[in-house]
């Protein structure tokens, strides 16, 4: 099947001017000018000078829910491909969060294989907060070689109260498994780390490179701007070639508390001279975030998926295009940081994920993802029956 956007702006990630895109199947056949294809069976889609960005890659979700550090009441609940696509994300990585207790990388497969079901890309990270790591299959390296959505390993907490303090030893074991299993598998492999409110930060991170000969960049931190001083260590570890991820979801408590928000944390790190295509933002939807009423906590509410979409339309304010940093941080960059080729950018040979948004106020308004047109003038529509739908009587 094949289908022509037409005359869209192109962003990617900097403005590129009306071109024509062609969508063959699941992937994108050209992007051009102007393609003719008069008289071929083709979809047409007039785009009038909307914008067509690569669909959202999002690096850090809780697909089968987070939360729970207020006690079972304050669990979080599952996150279904509609919360994704009216986001615009068209590949999520799932992770387990704080609780590897009573939540199960088994069921965070399932629902990773149900995003999959419904259209998306979704992918997903072995282990835990926790050492020693849940697997699997028992291994994370065989996790990695073995069961195809796994990317890497993650979140693995480190210098947070609620991490088990892995040492240096415990950490240089689990790069190094991971690292074997994204060589084996040709996956890249990442170790995908929370990072706490804790002194030391990315010093673990440091103490294994010192003692190894392991890549700079399979060390990929997240939180990188809940404080100034973890933003700096971040800075370094990016100007030496390693990958920083934001968290873009916040509170006005976390903010008065001292962290960075994202896209403040974005540019200083560029003006620092950290390079724009190894920074990126993830949305951590499905996490736990507090809620305070006049100093009380009053309970958690769930991280969003759209925070990410959130701080692209604020970062537009009324121009007539996104910043491109803020764009590469949500699509190629995160893309690149996972070593998925075909993600997060608009080019012949990549996967056709896609989304149309209306400039006026940056609204989303159509999602292709895998050429299938998951979102259209506003409605989600997923081709796979939902569990929730009623029994037909
Ligand atoms: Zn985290």
């Amino acid at each position: 099947m094949l289908t022509l956007i037409r005359k869209a702006h192109l962003i990617d990630p900097e403005p590129l001017g009306l071109h024509d895109v062609l969508i063959a199947g699941s992937q994108i056949a050209r992007v051009e000018a102007d393609i003719d294809l008069s008289g071929s069976d083709v979809n047409i889609i007039e785009a009038e000078g909307r914008w067509l960005m690569p669909g959202l890659v999002d690096v850090l979700t809780h697909p089968c829910g987070g939360g729970g550090e207020g006690g079972f009441g304050n669990r979080t609940a599952e996150l279904e491909a509609a919360d994704f696509l009216r986001a615009g994300i068209t590949t999520p990585v799932g992770a387990l969060g704080t609780d590897s207790i009573t939540r199960r990388l088994e069921v965070l497969y399932g629902q990773v294989m149900k995003l999959r079901a419904h259209g998306l890309s979704a992918l997903m990270y072995s282990g835990s907060y926790r050492v020693p790591v849940a697997t699997l299959t028992g291994d994370v390296a065989r996790d990695l070689v073995l069961v195809e959505p796994v990317v890497g390993l993650g979140e693995l907490a480190i210098a947070d109260h609620r991490s088990s303090h892995p040492t240096a030893a415990e950490l240089l074991r689990i790069a190094s498994d991971v690292h074997l299993g994204g060589t084996l598998s040709g996956k890249g492999g990442t170790l995908f780390l929370h990072v706490g409110d804790a002194r030391p930060g990315l010093e673990p991170i440091e103490i294994a490179l010192e003692q190894s000969a392991l890549p700079r960049r399979l060390f990929y931190p997240t939180h990188c701007n809940r404080r100034a001083g973890l933003l700096e260590q971040s800075i370094e570890h990016v100007k030496q070639g390693g990958f920083a991820d934001f968290t873009v979801s916040t509170t006005p408590e976390f903010i008065e508390a001292g962290e960075v928000p994202a896209l403040e944390a974005l540019r200083s790190a560029i003006a620092a001279g950290a390079s724009a295509e190894r920074l990126t933002f993830s949305s951590d939807a499905g996490g736990s975030l507090p809620h305070y009423v006049g100093g009380e906590l009053t309970g958690l509410r769930p991280a969003r998926p759209d925070s990410l979409l959130d701080l692209l339309r604020r970062a537009s304010g009324n121009e007539s295009h996104p910043p491109a940093d803020v764009v590469a941080a949500m699509t190629r960059n995160p893309a690149s940081a996972l070593k998925l080729p075909r993600k997060g950018r608009i080019e012949p040979g990549a996967d056709a994920d896609l989304l149309l948004m209306d400039p006026a106020g940056a609204q989303l308004n159509d999602v292709f993802s895998l050429g299938q047109r998951l979102m259209r003038n506003g409605n989600v529509e997923i081709p796979m029956k939902q569990a929730h739908e009623e029994p037909r009587s």
